[in-house]
Formats: structure tokens, sequence, C-alpha cells
């Protein structure tokens, strides 16, 4: 019955176009330490490295650079919400989180201070690694390190740069509207919800009644159709946003 599977990880990780990353895991178990650390080595030849106290662990996030931080609850020092609480003042830095205890207000409690996931100990590698893989792909979106200019119509963005034209002309963006542009131009075609945007966007669901997602919306939609006969970013009654030639 069981097929072989050992090529999964492999295929998934090409076809999301994921490259090695820095992952930080801040546990003080020296053994699910080292477990986690050559996990990820093997699995991705990510770049590790490991913390055994939450104070050492926020030190690290504050002055490298990571993709993503595996954070536990449990620890000396300061413990995981200590941690993310310090962290997220500053950084958008993707955060899962680990924790011993199935405790449905710890994981609100991490999930609403802005961690990106929770996972309850014990667990299968298999199971750390589809959620480290899930939050690497949504951070590298995030944070669009991509390489290749994107291109819709006569619609321009080159990430390198960080700067989009539309015809020839360059079109001034802030930091935020570059990052949504570029989120919509990566998924062209693609119904985007409110949801996913502002989770994409500001590692946040906002709660529904709040139009921070449409205030952005109809501000890039100002510099970027406005102007222009083509319209390119278009809303989706009841259901998101959607960039595309119509
Ligand atoms: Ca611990």
């Amino acid at each position: 019955m069981a097929m072989p599977m050992a090529s999964t990880g492999t295929t998934r990780r090409a076809a999301a176009g994921l490259d090695a990353m820095r992952v930080l895991v801040v546990e003080d178990e020296a053994k699910q330490a080292e477990y986690l650390r050559r996990g990820l080595v093997e699995s991705g030849g990510h770049a590790v490295d490991v913390a055994a106290r939450g104070d050492d662990g926020l030190h690290l996030a504050m002055v490298e650079d990571y993709d993503l931080i595996v954070l536990d609850v449990m620890l000396p020092g300061l413990d995981g919400f200590g941690v993310l609480a310090a962290l997220r003042q500053t950084s958008e830095t993707p955060v899962l989180m680990l924790t011993a205890r199935d405790r449905v207000e710890d994981r609100v409690r991490g999930l609403r201070m802005g961690a990106d996931d929770y996972l309850v100990k014990p667990f299968a590698f298999s199971e750390f690694l589809a959620r480290v893989q899930a939050l690497l792909r949504r951070g590298g979106a995030r944070r669009f390190d991509h390489r290749q200019p994107l291109q819709l119509a006569d619609l321009e963005l080159d990430p390198m740069r960080r700067r989009a034209h539309r015809a020839g002309q360059q079109i001034p963006l802030t930091a935020q509207e570059y990052s949504l542009l570029a989120l919509l131009l990566q998924r062209q075609g693609e119904v985007l919800s409110r949801n996913e945007l502002s989770e994409q966007l500001w590692g946040v669901n906002f709660d529904s009644d709040t139009n921070v997602v449409d205030v952005a919306i109809r501000r890039l939609r100002l510099k970027l159709d406005h102007p222009f006969d083509e319209k390119l970013l278009h809303t989706v009654r009841g259901m998101g946003y959607v960039l595309e030639r119509r």
C-alpha cells in the first residue's frame, strides 16, 4: 500500500522555488534542537543557528537576518512569549512556535502576539517540515525575494531595484504599496482575499471590520490604474482582488 515518498519534499520545494534559507531555532532541549537543526540541514540545505535560551535567541534574531524563527515557548532566560513580544516590535520574520502544552489559550496568545504558526510537541518531523516550508514560502512571498522582473501588459516590476514602471513611466510607490503590487503581480490572475492579503503583507489577519486592505488597494489603484486606459487591478465582489488583463 505504502508508496515511496522520498522525493516529495524535494519536488515540493522545487515547485515552490525555495532556496536554502536561514533559520533560527530557539530551543533549550538539546536533543530536540539538534534533531530539528539536522533535519532542516538535510531536508533543504538550510543554514540553521540554535539558541538554548530565550534572551540569546532574541539577541541573535535582532542582529542576524533570518527567514524563519522556530521558537519554543518554555525557555530559560526569557520565555517564548517574551521573545515574540520583543521581536514583533521591529521584525516581521515568520515565527513558528513550539510548545509541549496543548492549551488553546497558549495557541491563541501566541497567534495574537504575532506568531505565524504553532506546533504542539511531540510532532513528527514531516509535520514540522511541512509547516516550515509553508512559512518559508509565505515569508519569501512577503519579502519578494525574487530576482526575476515581473510583468503584466505594460506594467513591469523590478525586484532588484524595487521599482515599478507602467508604459515606461516610473510609478512612485511606498514600501507597502510596492509589496502589495509585487504580491498581486506574482499571483496575477488569482483572486486574493482580504484575509490572505493582510496575512501575507502584514503577517496578521485583520478583523473583518477593518478596511486596512481596501485602503491600501485604493491607494495603489490611484497610482497604478488611474492615469492609464487599461485597468489591471480589479475588485471581485465578495471575494477579494485580482491583477489581470480583461
Ligand atoms: Ca523548552
